[in-house]
């Protein structure tokens, strides 16, 4: 933004403290805080790209992973998978532009399909929906046959349409212990399969889960010797982990769930202090959020989540490349909606 008059400085000043209001308790590196003058340097994009995005029809979903001068100075909503998959589907904005990764972008059109759906970030992939082709679901499905295919929602748009239920992280034990089967495949997350074999045996709703793919590579390095130095350090914490994470890293924390699971358990504890052993992105966001709290995070970093920045989105919603903006088939777009419908139904 070219800076022609006092009233514009103000406007300037005015959106810089707005965010300084909000970051100015938010780690952006270990032992440092969101300054007022790297607010104001964020002020000069985040006017810019709320303006377009109204002259636009454009809506901005946001990842909590993604940065927060994403997530607080111009996403329209911002959340996990799940809940952003919600409001993509219900928007009636011309344009999506998806702070995330492919995959959810993806889903973004899938359940919007007439919409234009851009990604900031481009093609930026994820080690989970990357671990999976669907040649390699096809080849399962054939090697069990009548077995239920569940995915994971990072996975790409070909997998979905391969598979017969897409779960997250918030609803996979329930949906996968609604199931009437014993026997079921998951896909492309093997900690979470394991994971998902303790809580059903837990449940009483025991079954054998048939799984390939790979892991997260923020929530995989995670070990019970991290939870155990945060215990030694801070007496009283309280450890919340990802089941993307490893099992016997589950076991030792106080609470395993999703984003949406571990904000609303910082939101009902009447404790002060959280480890958090999952993305900083979601470390910040509670940080913004939870300023009579205290929040410990490991410093895990999502690279691909992080290649959305301010500049690359006012750039995408200005002049999208073609690399930045969701094409799929009609045929893939139809069989993976019914997976995400499917989970939709069984979340009710
Ligand atoms: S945090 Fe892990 S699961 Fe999420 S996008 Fe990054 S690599 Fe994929």
């Amino acid at each position: 933004m070219h800076i022609e008059s006092a009233e514009q400085q103000a406007l300037l000043d005015q959106e810089a403290h707005r965010l300084y209001g909000l970051l100015g308790s938010v780690s952006r590196a270990p032992g440092a805080k969101w300054t007022l003058a790297q607010c104001a340097q964020a002020a000069y994009y985040t006017l810019r790209i709320n303006q377009v995005k109204k002259e636009k029809n454009a809506v901005i979903l946001a990842h909590s992973y993604t940065t927060p001068d994403l997530v607080y100075g111009v996403a329209d909503f911002s959340g996990d998978s799940y809940a952003l998959s919600r409001k993509a589907a219900e928007t009636s904005a011309d344009i999506i532009v998806f702070a995330g990764v492919w995959f959810m972008a993806e889903t973004a059109k899938i359940l919007n399909p007439s919409k234009q759906v851009i990604i900031p970030a481009g093609p930026a992939g994820c080690t989970l929906a990357d671990a999976i082709t669907e040649e390699q679901v096809r080849a399962l499905k054939a090697a069990h046959p009548g077995v239920p295919v569940l995915c994971y929602v990072n996975s790409t748009a070909g997998v979905k349409a391969e598979c017969d239920i897409c779960v997250t992280s918030g609803n996979v034990f329930d949906i996968a212990a609604k199931l009437p089967q014993k026997e079921l495949i998951f896909v492309p997350d093997l900690l979470m399969a394991r994971n998902m074999e303790i809580e059903l045996q837990r449940r009483g709703t025991p079954k054998k889960v048939i799984a390939a793919g790979g892991s997260c590579c923020v929530h995989d390095k995670y070990t019970p010797e991290d939870i155990a130095a945060l215990r030694r350090k801070y007496p009283g914490i309280k450890v919340l982990v990802h089941p993307e994470c490893r099992p016997e890293v589950c076991a030792a924390a106080d609470y395993v769930g999703s984003t949406q699971g571990m904000t609303a358990y910082v939101a009902k504890s009447a404790d002060k202090l959280f480890g958090l052993l999952t993305e900083q992105g979601l470390v910040n966001r509670l940080e913004a959020e939870y300023k009579d709290k205290t929040f410990i995070g490991a410093f895990g970093i999502c690279s691909y989540m992080k290649q959305n920045t301010l500049s690359n989105t006012m750039q995408a919603l200005l002049n999208p490349s073609p690399a930045q903006i969701v094409e799929l088939a009609p045929d893939v777009i139809e069989r993976a909606r019914k997976s995400l419908q499917n989970m939709f139904e069984m979340s009710r």
